[in-house]
């Protein structure tokens, strides 16, 4: 609920994405089709769910990811 970070996974549909807030560049998209910055989450991450415009923004957790080190799936690295 107080994630900076919403992943959408659509098995039916075949997709997924994710939205980031960010101090610095809003709220970033990462979806196929490429990376957007600045939009409405069309997701809010289900039912009762805090939408991620009230939630706190990325700090990187420091400098050491939590998110990028609990990924199941390896999916998520930090770029610098
Ligand atoms: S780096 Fe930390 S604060 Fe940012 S999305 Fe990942 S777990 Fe959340």
């Amino acid at each position: 609920m107080s994630s900076s970070i919403i992943l959408h996974i659509d098995d039916k549909a075949d997709y997924f994405g994710l939205v980031l807030k960010t101090k610095s560049e809003g709220l970033v998209l990462g979806r196929p089709e490429g990376v957007s910055y600045g939009q409405q989450s069309s997701g809010s991450g289900g039912p009762g769910a805090k939408p991620i415009l009230l939630r706190e923004p990325c700090d990187l957790c420091g400098g050491d990811p939590r998110c990028v080190k609990i990924c199941p799936t390896g999916c998520l690295s930090l770029e610098v």
